[in-house]
Parts: structure tokens; sequence; C-alpha cells
């Protein structure tokens, strides 16, 4: 199959005749096949396409399945009996995919192409059509043998005097004077196609067809009899009978494309079945025939106690190596890691792709873990080599998942699900490959009951913001602005915001309750002001919130209800938000820094992939440094130094820099020393809801409703902060 179409090959890819009677369907169509290299004539009707290829040759028909007067069946059916090796293919809407299906199975129509179309799609639809063409002629060489059953045998070397008259070259014709027979000569060989006489001494009618049927059901059949009776003849073709020929009406030329219409319809249905079970980029099995297969080996192992490992395969940032490369790069991966799946595995395991960048490998009747185990390996190996060794050298990487039947499962469905599962424990942690574990079911299903309880928490007003400060480390040590953190009060049960967080950016949930985290924090923003103290409030933005068109607008409305200057709120985004799209990032940073006037913060800095030259570029004020850095620095020199660099590094690019997760004062000291502008830790403050945080007048009134022990500690806690400020 035409997989990938290589432009810059300068011969043209052939010749196409476009039929349709819209202008602007026309011109669209052209101009997506001119631009990958095709030749292209137009024709507004099927009339004209007919008066087109009278004088010229083409190498495939593009048609429109409605227009005025006859339309693109009609079309086809025409070109059939004139042009019988040209290829053509339908453009419909997909509610006529029905009627264009079976068009295909009844070879008349070679390829669909679905309005509106997706380019890559039209062109490989083409090129398959094409190649089916070539092959088409050339398997017209195979040897045709014929089964006649056929009990007068005048009317059998009739019947063989028409064939040899006809175009068509039959190289043998067996015949069968009864069903007895033909069944005994169906179990020595199968013929192309069986000629059936619906009066034998031994049977009549329909009952003929089914029991040859029965025997060899793709065996394609032409009825030929006798008796010209149209209520028989609309059975016999429902029954699943190719063509009804009636004696005496019969010409050479008919019967040879009765004849070659009926081999190639069974060559069309079986190109149909497999093009609904295979994925064409890679020729793999799909989904559905993968689920059909593991059903099967399932099955299977059940009845002989045997095992069934399954293997889930996702490359790792094959996104980013098709945004980056382009889809026909990306293609031509999936086909190299499907080679390499065919490479790894043995003869009984069965690898398919299931969408996407998904693939999967079915390893039947195995007999242990450490079988699979190695099957595993094998084919993270090969995935490995065969997308290294590709000349453009894109590295991808992929996670592996298993899981076993019937230990982890007993059907299709769990199976799948506890091989993702595995595989996204892999891709999380790095791990390579990973077998699925109970832990990971109760986590699953812990996250997803927690993720449905998420859904009403905002409705039942379950959210609360805690304010951490953060200190300027200067001459003296003061507290210059607040992070606002996002608690859950979960009526039972309390859940850490590394672990609903995540939750709430994989449902989306997260752009309603970040609005909610944003409008909050402004509004305790606004009051502390009120009260006559202004502290600058930073919010933690997911990267959901970032890319969502609508920030900079909401952020605008929350400022002006509250009458809170920009300066005082400050964004917290991660580095990894801005690799996908820097001219992209860059459009939002400067509206959200210019126009709407708020700071940007650099979170989690120093960990990831920190790509320096957008710090440059980026309107950034602040960097936060990674509190797994700030972890090591006393006792490990690398970090001590790499935080110096952070440091530095920051200072050379006008930003300060702020040392989160700091939790002693050998800590605090080594950052000072090393001239770190800003820090915030449990040793300084934990976080507090804002009744509990020493911030403005308001402060004691606020305190009236908190439980007096509460009162107490926070007086203590109050005291233990200002003495380690002094102590300093
Ligand atoms: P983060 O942005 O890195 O927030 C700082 C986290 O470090 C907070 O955890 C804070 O409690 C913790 N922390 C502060 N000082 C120390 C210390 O001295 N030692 C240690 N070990 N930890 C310290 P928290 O509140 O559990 O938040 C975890 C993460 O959840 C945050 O990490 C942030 O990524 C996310 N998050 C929190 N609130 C929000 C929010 O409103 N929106 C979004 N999108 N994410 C949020
Ligand atoms: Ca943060
Ligand atoms: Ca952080």
């Amino acid at each position: 199959y035409c997989l990938a179409v290589v432009i810059k090959d300068t011969r043209s890819l052939g010749r196409v005749l476009l039929v349709d009677d819209e202008h602007l369907v026309r011109v669209g169509a052209r101009r997506l096949l001119t631009s990958r290299g095709f030749d292209v004539v137009e024709a507004e009707s099927a009339i004209d396409a007919l008066d087109a290829l009278d004088e010229e040759s083409f190498d495939i028909v593009v048609t429109d399945l409605y227009m005025p007067g006859a339309g693109g069946l009609q079309l086809a059916s025409q070109i059939k009996d004139l042009h019988p090796d040209l290829p053509v293919v339908l453009m419909t809407g997909d509610t006529e995919v029905e009627l264009s299906a079976h068009a295909v199975a009844g070879a008349l129509i070679a390829g669909l192409v679905f309005k509106p179309w997706d380019g890559e799609e039209f062109v490989g639809t083409l090129c398959r059509a094409m190649g089916q063409a070539s092959r088409r002629v050339q398997s017209d060489d195979e040897a045709i043998t014929v089964l006649l059953i056929e009990d007068d045998d005048l009317d059998a070397r009739h019947f063989v005097r028409l064939v040899k008259r006809s175009s068509l070259t039959v190289d043998k014709v067996t015949q069968a004077r009864t069903l007895a027979d033909a069944v005994e000569l169906l179990q020595e060989f199968t013929p192309t196609v069986a000629i059936v006489d619906l009066s034998l001494p031994d049977a009549r009618g329909l009952d003929i067809l089914r029991q040859i049927k029965s025997i060899e059901p793709g065996l394609p059949l032409i009825v030929f009899t006798g008796t010209d009776d149209p209520t028989l003849a609309v059975q016999a073709l429902q029954d699943g009978v190719q063509d009804y020929l009636v004696k005496g009406r019969v010409t050479p030329d008919s019967i040879g494309r009765a004849l070659r219409y009926a081999i190639e319809r069974k060559r069309a249905e079986e190109r149909w079945v497999y093009f609904a079970r295979h994925d064409q980029t890679t020729g793999l099995i799909n989904r559905a025939a993968f689920r059909e297969r593991l059903g099967r080996s399932i099955a299977r192992a059940r009845r002989h106690q045997k095992k069934v490992g399954l293997l889930f395969i996702d490359l790792d940032n094959f996104k980013a190596v098709n945004d980056t490369y382009g889809h026909d790069d990306g293609d031509r991966v999936l086909s190299l890691v499907a080679n390499a799946l065919r490479s790894a595995v043995g003869p009984s395991q069965i690898p398919a792709r299931l969408g996407g960048d998904e693939f999967a490998v079915i390893l039947s009747a195995v007999h242990d873990r450490s079988e699979v185990l190695a099957a595993a390996k094998r084919v993270l190996g090969a995935v490995r080599r065969s997308t290294s060794r590709d000349s453009n050298g894109i590295p991808v990487e992929a996670s592996l998942g298993i899981a076993m039947f019937p230990d982890n499962g007993e059907n299709v469905d769990r199976l799948l699900r506890c091989a993702d599962a595995a595989m996204y424990r892999a891709k999380r942690e790095q791990l390579g490959y990973s077998f699925y574990s109970h832990e990971m079911h109760a986590r699953a299903s812990r996250a997803n009951q927690l993720e449905s309880e998420l859904r009403g928490a905002l409705a039942r007003d379950e959210f609360e913001l805690c304010y951490q400060p953060q200190y300027e480390l200067g001459s003296t040590i003061r507290r210059s602005g607040v992070e606002a953190l996002l608690r859950w009060r979960r009526p039972v049960g309390e859940v850490m915001p590394g672990e609903f967080i995540p939750l709430l950016e994989r449902s989306a949930l997260i752009l309603d309750v970040g609005e909610w985290v944003l409008r909050e924090a402004c509004r305790q923003a606004a009051e502390w002001r009120e009260g006559g103290t202004e502290v600058r409030v930073a919010v933690n933005l997911s990267a959901r919130q970032f890319r969502d068109q609508r920030l900079p607008e909401i952020l605008r409305s929350m400022l002006t209800e509250h009458q809170l200057p920009p300066s005082l709120l400050e964004l917290e985004i991660t580095e990894s938000m801005f690799l996908a799209d820097t001219v992209a990032t860059r459009r939002v940073l400067e509206e959200l820094t210019q126009d709407v006037g708020v700071r940007i913060a650099i979170d989690d800095f120093g960990t990831g992939y920190s790509s320096l030259a957008y710090l440059k570029r980026f309107p950034i004020h602040s960097l936060k440094m990674d509190r797994a850095l700030v972890r090591d620095i006393v006792t490990d020199e690398e970090s001590a130094a790499i935080s110096e660099g952070v440091i530095a590094l920051g200072h050379a690019l006008k930003l300060s820099v702020v040392a989160e997760g700091v939790e002693t004062q050998e800590q605090l000291s080594l950052l000072r020393s090393q001239g770190c502008d800003m820090a915030q830790g449990f040793y300084l403050c934990e976080p507090k809801v804002p009744s509990n945080l020493a911030i403005g007048g308001r402060v004691e009134t606020n305190r009236v409703s908190e439980p007096a022990s509460k009162n107490t500690s926070t007086a203590m806690e109050a005291a233990r902060d200002a003495r380690r400020l002094t102590r300093d």
C-alpha cells in the first residue's frame, strides 16, 4: 500500500479525472491533489466525464455520488464496462456510507472519500485504489478454475464454448453432475468460482446454493439456469449469489463479464474485510480486530488452563514528534514501531495498533510471568532500536504495561484497563515496563471515587485557600507576599493537593476551580489591602488555565471587581507549559504582563527541562527554585552549586529568585549567603488560613470565629515565627 506520499518527486503520481457538479468541491479537491503531485482534469457531470475518457487516458476517476443526471454509481458502472481496469473512487457524505460500502464490496468502486475530507486520507485512498488496480491486472494472470455443477452435458459443453469465446482465459473447468459430486469435489480443491444449475438430480433450487455455501462460504457462485424466474433470481441474489444467468440468453461477453465480476467482487470483499480489520498506516490489526483476537485467546486459554499476556505500549513523546516534524514523519515512526513489534514477537503473538500512538501485543498460551517479561523486554528493545536507527534520528521511547489472564482479569475490557493502568505507572515513574498490580487497582478506583466527589465540591463550597508567606532576605527579613494554596475540606478523610489537583486537571474541572481560586485570592488581597496591608498574592496556574483564551479577560474582570492593582497578583506557571508553542506562549505572556499587568513567576525551576533560551525572551519576574533542589543544598555540594548557579542566572536576567521548601536554619543561611532574594518554607511559616495569618488589622476580628485551641496555636506560631526571624 502506498503509505506515505513523497512530494519531492516531480513525476506525476497519476492522472486524475475529477467529477463533481459543484465548482467549489472541484476547486478544493484539485488544489489538494495537484499539491500532492497528481495531474487533475475536471468534469462537471457523468456525461462530461465519459467524453473525457473517450479522448484521454487516466489512472483514476474520483467522482461525486450525487450529481444532476447520472450519479457516481451509474458513472462507475459504465466505466466498469468500458475501462474495466480503471479504478473509481467515490466522494460521499457519511450518511451514504452503507450504500457506498455495498458499491465497494461489489468491486464497482475502489475506495471512498468522505466529505468533508481529510487531506491525508483522501490521498491515501487514491494511492491505495491505484495500487489495487495495478495488482488486479497482475492477478488476472492467476489461474482461474471453474467448478461447473450441471447435469446436462449439452448445457455444460455450451458453457465451455461460451467461456472460450469470451475475453477471459479460464484454465480449467471441472464438471459435477450432482450436488453430491460437487460436495465431494469441493473437499479436494477450491475453484475460483462455481457455476450452478438449479435443477440437479439430487437437489433443486436455493437448497443447492445453501449447501455449497455451507461447505465453502467464500466461494463466488453464479447461477446458470433454464428457468427465467425473477422471484427466484432475487432470492438467489439475496442469498449471496453473485450473478444469475439464464440459459439461451448468455453471450460470450456477458458470461466473461459475469465471471470476472464474480471473481473481483470476491476479492473486493476480502479487501473490504481486510481494511475493516487493519490499520492502514501500519498494516497491523486494528482495535476492533484486536479485541476479537484477545477474546479468542482468552477463551482458548481458559479451555486449556493456560495464561494470556497482554502488552500495552504507548510511545512517550509521539505528540512532540508529530508537532515538530509533521505527520509524514509521525506516520513513518508509527510504521517503524509496527515493524519492530512484528520482528520482536513470535508466531503465536499478535501485535496490533489500538489507535494514535498506542500499540498492543497479545501473548497467547503462555505459562508464566517470566515468559511475558522476556517478550516485553524484547518488544521495548526492538522499539528503541527501530527509531534510533532512523535517519532522522527522532528518538522515540515507549512505556509498556503488562496484564495477564486470568491473574488480573477474566475479560477483554478488564485486561485492557489493567494493562493501561500498568502502562501509566511505567510512564509516570519512567520504569520502561510495569506489571499490573492490585495496588494500582486500588489507586485507580480511589481516583475515580475522588474525581466524582470533586465534581460537586465547588458547588458544596468545600474549597478553601491557605496562604504561605514569602520573605525577602535583605539585611532584615521581611514578608513580601504570600502564595495561595488550594485546600479541599472534604467531609470525610483529608486529601492533599498533590493528589486531588491532578484529578481536577485530568477532568478539566481545574478550569472552574482555578477560576474560583483566582477570584478568592483577589478578594482576599483586596480585603487585606482595605485593612491597610498590601500583600502580593501568588496563585498557581495549571496548564489548562494558561492555555485558556479567556484567561486575560477573567483576570481583568476580577481585578476590576475588587479594585486590586494588578501588580499585587502574581501567577506561578511551570516551564513545561512553555515548551509546546513558544510563539503563542510569548503572546499570552505579553498580554498578561503588559496589558493585564500581573507578575509572572516560574514555579519548580531547576528540575525540568530548563530551556534557558526562553528566560531571556519571555516577560518574567521571578524564578522559584524547586524544593527538591533546596532540600539537599546543605548536604550535597552539587545541589549547592546548582542553587548558586540558578541565583546567578536569575540575577543576570534581572529576575528575583525565590527558594521554596526551606525547612532549616542552615538552608536559609546558605541561601542567603548565595544571594537568594526570597525564601518560603515550613521553617519560616507554614501555609495557613487567613484568619491564622498575622496580616493586617482584620486578623483579630476574623479570629473570633476560630476555635479557642487554634487561637493559642496561632499565637504560639506567630511568636515562633518572630523568634526565627530575629534569630536569623
Ligand atoms: P507548589 O506550587 O510547589 O506549592 C508549594 C508546596 O510546597 C505546597 O504544597 C506547600 O505546602 C509545600 N511547602 C511549603 N513549604 C514547604 C517546606 O518547607 N517543605 C516542604 N516539603 N513542602 C513545603 P501543597 O499545598 O500541598 O501544594 C502542592 C502543589 O499543588 C503545589 O506545589 C501546586 O503545584 C499545586 N497547587 C496548590 N494549590 C494550587 C492551586 O490553587 N492551583 C493549582 N493549579 N495548583 C495548585
Ligand atoms: Ca507554586
Ligand atoms: Ca513550587
